[in-house]
């Protein structure tokens, strides 16, 4: 599957879709691919080496115009837009400063070990048909960016592709696919359209973290909702030196950790491009010694941790200005974006059975 990708990674789908009927349109894309390709750099990395994010084109760009044509005129008519406005590139959606930082932190890489796979990939992932592609080409040119995997499956689930591509991080619009994604032991992400965005650093990506549900599992989660906020401190109290199991984002964390320590191993951890934040509910002195234990014992160095104990994460990632932010429940999710924060939802553990919208004076 990966041979066929790599062959065909903008021209045809990768599925068995129908492929595009000739066109001047889908003539164009060839060449256009042909220009892009010859762009690549040499050592573009093989995906076992690399840190594969996977951006739908629908968080990477904004696209709700056309999204709009889509609903309400039809496929035929979307397709037809699509091409009329193939010249006019897309504006940057709420994953494109994530992936402007991905690209700032390869630079680096890039600069200190010049033969090194292991980097950042991102694919963008869409379920268009070719000719969007043009624009889609079109659109990343424009904005400068090295995207040079594309994963067009005209209509059917990216999720296999995904696993093909030992992803390490997809990141979507469409909360469904993400919980397949998250099925599927990908780590995965909701995006949302924000109202409002807070200027971020463009020389350090910095992604901030939510403990319970994200990096760990849900386990003291389920106690809590349970048993309330009493029983959770006794039970982390008494289970203190019993690790926490991971959540779907542990293995991103370890990812960025493994890129961290190349730039440490080169005496620049005072001035490494990539910072790592733990944003969680929990309080320092009851329930925070497990998270930080279990953290260390996974080898993983987390920059910062926060413990907030049940005040509002909002303010606190206004300070940190993350380029993303993950969390499990909906309502920090909200706040963060309220103030400012690209903020993504993680749908995985037992606050998916509650009320999404529910808010808590907690806020576990
Ligand atoms: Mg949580």
């Amino acid at each position: 599957m990966w041979a066929l990708m790599q062959a065909a990674p903008v021209g045809m789908p990768p599925s068995s879709s129908p492929s595009p009927s000739p066109t001047s349109a889908s003539t164009r894309a060839s060449a256009d691919i042909r220009q892009h390709e010859a762009a690549v750099p040499s050592n573009t990395p093989k995906p076992e080496n690399a840190v594969t994010v996977a951006v739908s084109s629908r968080v990477m760009f904004r696209t709700e115009r056309e999204q709009k044509v889509f609903e309400q005129k039809g496929v035929e008519e979307y397709l037809r837009y699509q091409i009329e406005h193939e010249n006019e590139p897309f504006a940057p959606g709420p994953a494109f400063p994530f992936v402007k930082a991905l690209e700032t932190v390869n630079a680096r890489l890039r600069e200190l070990y010049p033969q090194s796979e292991e980097l950042f990939d991102i694919v963008l992932v869409t379920y268009n048909h070719a000719h969007v592609g043009i624009r889609l080409i079109n659109t990343i040119n424009h904005h400068n960016l090295f995207i040079e995997r594309f994963c067009m499956t005209g209509g059917s689930s990216p999720i296999g592709y995904l696993k093909a591509w030992h992803t390490n991080l997809y990141l979507s619009a469409d909360a469904d696919k993400v919980r397949e994604a998250l099925a599927e032991g990908i780590a995965a992400a909701t995006m949302f359209m924000p109202e409002k965005l807070t200027e971020v650093s463009e020389s350090q990506l910095r992604v901030a973290f939510d403990g319970d549900a994200v990096l760990f599992s849900d386990e003291s989660e389920r106690i809590f909702k349970a048993h309330g906020l009493d029983k959770f401190f006794e039970h982390e109290r008494d289970n203190e030196d019993t690790l926490l199991d991971h959540g779907p984002l542990k293995g991103f964390l370890e990812a960025l950790g493994k890129l961290q320590k190349k730039f440490y191993a080169k005496g620049q951890r005072l001035d490494c491009p990539i910072r790592t934040y733990l944003v969680t509910a929990r309080s320092a002195a009851s329930s925070g010694i497990r998270a930080l234990k279990t953290l260390r014992a996974w080898g993983l160095e987390i920059d910062e941790a926060l413990f907030l104990a049940g005040a509002p994460k909002g303010p606190m990632l206004e300070k940190i200005r993350p380029h993303i932010y993950f969390d499990d429940q909906m309502f920090h999710v909200e706040g963060a974006a309220e103030m400012g924060t690209v903020a993504a939802h993680v749908p995985y553990g037992i606050a998916q059975k509650h009320n999404p919208k529910q808010k808590s004076s907690v806020g576990k």
